[in-house]
């Protein structure tokens, strides 16, 4: 799946592009009717669907060893569940090959293969890297109801899920940056993407 490593793609982007170029003709409408209801064939879960499943971290510190581990806007973000200003994480943008890992404890939480370019000014992902990786709770501060995602094992605050994401899982995982480092696949990080529809061996399993 190379949606999230294409530069300047959006899924609103790709649907208009896609209906301009549909066909005229009875056989070509009903082909590309196929092909849209495929596209959009996934299920979008309702808030409620998101599983709430909060981790119980192995990684234990005092607020004052937290304090001395983290930068005072990682502390922020991590232990005080605060949000970074859109549009101002390093990671942002980020687009080569490899693993954010938690800023904490080290844990990897996401892959650059899940991520996508959400226009939200924080970087945005369908899927963790796995199930265990994540935990999540409900958040009801601020007014809103929203789904809370932390860090298994360290139960650091990363950011929040919304029903709003790509296919296959319908998904926004929205974190913030400075919750986050990166690991690069080679340690040499790389410019070219994939390209959009080429099957890649190590895709990710519609989970
Ligand atoms: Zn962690």
């Amino acid at each position: 799946m190379a949606l999230g490593l294409l530069s300047g793609s959006s899924c609103s982007a790709n649907s208009s592009s896609e209906a301009q170029v549909r066909p005229r003709y009875v056989l070509g409408q009903a082909q590309s009717a196929q092909v849209a209801s495929e596209r959009d064939a996934f299920e979008r879960p309702s808030l409620e669907e998101i599983p709430i499943r909060e981790a119980q971290p192995e990684v234990q510190l005092s607020e004052e060893e937290w304090r001395e581990r983290l930068t005072p806007a990682q502390y922020r973000v991590l232990r005080e569940e605060g949000t970074e200003r859109a549009g101002s994480g390093e990671l942002l943008h980020v687009k080569e090959d490899g693993t954010f890992v938690c800023a904490g404890c080290g844990q990897a939480l996401f892959s650059s293969e899940h991520k996508y370019d959400s226009r939200t000014g924080w970087p945005s992902f369908y899927a963790p890297i796995s199930e265990e990786a994540v935990g999540t709770k409900m958040d009801t501060r601020h007014g809103m109801r929203r789904v809370e995602v932390h860090c298994s094992r360290c139960g650091g605050h990363l950011g929040h899920i919304f029903p709003d994401g790509p296919a296959p899982t319908g998904l926004r995982y929205c974190v913030n940056s400075v919750s986050m480092g990166f690991t690069p696949a080679d340690g040499t990080p790389v410019e070219v993407p994939p390209t959009e529809e080429a099957p890649s061996e190590d895709a990710p399993a519609t989970r």
